[in-house]
């Protein structure tokens, strides 16, 4: 059981934090740690202890993902309950997500306490869980390679709807009914469909408008797969480019073949965007390229690592990033080009291959 021994490793990242619980109502965490997918779900962790807390509406649902667990079924919140549950097993101090936390959801959950614990009870433990995600398992990188290839395929649907006068809502539409009769359970994110000027806008949502005769179109999707999410972005070009448009392509391209190439185990987040922002900086594109290199990829779009500027952490096996630098010039167009990349033993092995980086024209 996956979840059986991710609740392990959870109960011993919280003992080297210094708690004896664990109150986790993330969804994502929730999901991870017992495989439960409803909306409206705490787990409580004490000692060798866990129980699910949700309400009546899963009751048959939370039985049979969380097999093995207990299910506690009660018409208090979720985490009120699982809060009372902890402070009945004599938990001392107890580990909570605060990023994951509202004030009032906090303030609500240390009412359900006995008076005495109530200052003393909750203990940010912030990223405890999202720090064991980063690092998939086997399971869980097959789901992804699945999510990716599935991403892939609807990549060619996409270029089969790519005219000029064609609205970029149809071509997401297309991309989105292909995502389904995929199995895909939804999208990961709002699909992205920018064309002309509108590429420059780096999260251009899908709009009315119609692609034009000559210029950019960037479509930035995943899709939701089994849990998991994919993410890729593909620019296309449709008609003649101008040099520019083909240089910056060109330029962009180099950054994020540079950038995938520095992913392996032992590299700094760091190191990889600074690869793809070097070769930008020499042909003088920086300051166009106004985000971050990329992203863990998993239950959640977007999740760590974080693949930024100076960022120290190490990249380890069993990680899935994104490598996305894009190039944006207000008024003009915009370039993104992004795949999903394992980290392996020896390097990175890119999910979202199948789908060619080579310049395309429309
Ligand atoms: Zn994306
Ligand atoms: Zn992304």
């Amino acid at each position: 059981m996956n979840e059986a021994l991710r609740r392990r490793k959870a109960r011993a990242a919280a003992t080297a934090a210094g708690v004896d619980g664990l109150l986790l109502t993330h969804g994502a965490d929730v999901r991870y740690l017992t495989g439960f997918t409803g909306s409206n779900g705490a787990l409580a962790m004490a000692g060798g202890r866990a129980a699910l807390f949700t309400d009546g509406r899963y009751t048959t649902q939370a039985r049979a993902e969380a097999a093995g667990l207990r299910v506690v079924i009660s018409p208090k919140p979720a985490a009120v309950a699982a809060a009372e549950w902890l402070a009945e097993r004599g938990i001392k101090r107890c580990g909570f997500d605060a990023a994951q936390t509202t004030v009032a959801g906090l303030d609500r959950i240390r009412k359900a306490l006995p008076g005495k614990l109530r200052r003393s009870f909750f203990a940010p433990t912030d990223g405890l869980v999202a720090r064991l995600r980063e690092i998939k398992d086997a399971d869980e990188i097959a789901r992804i390679r699945r999510a990716a290839k599935a991403g892939c395929s609807l990549f060619d649907v996409a270029l089969e709807h790519i005219a000029a006068g064609v609205t970029e809502s149809e071509v997401a539409a297309q991309l989105e009914l292909a995502a389904r009769r995929a199995g895909a359970d939804g999208m990961s994110f709002e699909t992205i469909v920018a064309s002309g000027k509108r590429s420059a806008l780096p999260h251009g949502r899908a709009t009315a408008a119609k692609l034009p005769r000559r210029g950019f179109c960037t479509l930035d999707f995943g899709v939701l797969l089994d849990g998991y999410c994919s993410d890729m972005t593909r620019t296309v070009h449709l008609g003649k480019p101008t040099t520019r448009e083909w240089d910056v392509y060109h330029l962009v391209l180099e950054a994020q073949v540079a950038a995938v190439a520095a992913v392996r185990p032992g590299a700094t987040c760091g190191e990889v965007d600074e690869a793809a922002r070097s070769v930008l900086r020499k042909a003088k594109l920086h300051t166009f390229f106004t985000h971050s290199t990329g992203h863990g990829v998993g239950l959640e779009i977007h999740e760590g690592p974080r693949l930024a500027s100076k960022q120290v952490q190490v990249l380890e096996p069993g990680m899935v990033v994104t490598i996305e630098p894009g190039v944006y010039i207000p008024g003009e167009f915009g370039v993104r080009i992004e795949d999903m990349v394992l980290v392996t033993a020896s390097g990175g092995d890119v999910l979202t291959a199948a789908s060619p980086k080579a310049w395309t024209e429309l």
